[in-house]
C-alpha cells in the first residue's frame, strides 16, 4: 500500500455492551503511536453505543461512525428507527450506506440513494458499500452490478468528497473466502476508474471488506489500489484489529 491515509474501519454489526467499549482502550493507545499515524481508524458499533464510543475516543484521532440510517432526514412516526439527525446529535461523523446485510434484508439502490442523501444533508461522512453476489460474478455481472450500485445510489448527487466506497463482494463477507489476488487488485481499479470517468473525482477511496484477519492481511495488504479495509468479525477483537493494523503498518 503506498497511500498516506489507511483506512481501518470496525464494523461490529450487532454485537458489543457497554463492557466491550473498554476493549478498544488498547486500540486507542496504538492510534496515539507516531508509527501508526498514517491509519485512519473508524469505529462503527451499533447505535447503542455511539454516545459511549465517542467519549471514549474524544481527543483522540479515532472517529465514529454508525452502520446505517433510516431514508427520512426529519424527525417523524417510524418507530424504531434512527435518522442522520440522530446519529449527528450523537457526535458520530461517519454512516455505512448500503452494506450487503442490509440490502438482503430491502435496501434497494434507491433507499440507498435517500439515506446517502440525508446523511450528507446531516453533514455525515458516507461508507458506500458495494459488492456482487456469488451468482452475479458466476454470471460475469460484477461490473454492471457495481456500476449500477454506484450509478443509482449516487443519483443526484454532485459532490463525492463526502464518500468512501468499500468493496465488499457479497460471498466474501463471513466466509472466510477472499478474492484472489489479481482479480482483487483489477476491480477496486475497474471502480476507480469508472467512479473518476462518471464523476471526474480524481482520487476516489475505496476499501475492501470481506474476511479480512490478521492471517490474510499480509497478502491483502500488496494489492496497491486498495485504501484500506472494512472489517467486520476480526475488527471485534481488539487483538486481531491491532495485528492487522500492526501488520499493514511496518
Ligand atoms: C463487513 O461486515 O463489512 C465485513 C466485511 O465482515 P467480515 O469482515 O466479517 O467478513
Amino acid at each position: 500500500m503506498t497511500n498516506n491515509n489507511i483506512y481501518f474501519i470496525a464494523n461490529w454489526k450487532m454485537y458489543g455492551d457497554l463492557k466491550s467499549i473498554n476493549s478498544i482502550e488498547n486500540v486507542i493507545n496504538l492510534s496515539k503511536k507516531i508509527k501508526y499515524k498514517k491509519a485512519k481508524i473508524i469505529y462503527c458499533p451499533p447505535y447503542t453505543l455511539l454516545v459511549q464510543f465517542v467519549k471514549k475516543t474524544n481527543k483522540t484521532k479515532i472517529n465514529i461512525g454508525a452502520q446505517n440510517c433510516h431514508t427520512h432526514q426529519y424527525y417523524g412516526a417510524f418507530t424504531g428507527s434512527i435518522n442522520a439527525k440522530m446519529i449527528k446529535n450523537t457526535g458520530t461523523k461517519f454512516v455505512i450506506i448500503g452494506h450487503s446485510e442490509n440490502r438482503i434484508n430491502g435496501d434497494t439502490n434507491k433507499i440507498i440513494n435517500q439515506k446517502i442523501r440525508s446523511s450528507l444533508k446531516e453533514k455525515l461522512k458516507v461508507i458506500f458499500c458495494i459488492g456482487e453476489s456469488l451468482k452475479e460474478k458466476k454470471n460475469k455481472k460484477t461490473n454492471l452490478v457495481l456500476n449500477q450500485q454506484i450509478k443509482n445510489g449516487l443519483k443526484n448527487i454532485k459532490k463525492l468528497n463526502k464518500i468512501i466506497f468499500a468493496y465488499e463482494p457479497v460471498w466474501s463477507i463471513g466466509t472466510g473466502i477472499i478474492p484472489k489476488f489479481n482479480d482483487l487488485e483489477n476491480q477496486v481499479k475497474e471502480i476507480k476508474i469508472f467512479i473518476k470517468k462518471t464523476y471526474k473525482v480524481k482520487n476516489p477511496i475505496v476499501l475492501y471488506g470481506g474476511s479480512v484477519n490478521p492471517k490474510n492481511i499480509s497478502s491483502l495488504k500488496e494489492i496497491t489500489s486498495i485504501n484500506g479495509f472494512l472489517i467486520g468479525g476480526a475488527s471485534q477483537n481488539s487483538k486481531k484489529f491491532i495485528d492487522i493494523i500492526k501488520k499493514t503498518i511496518n
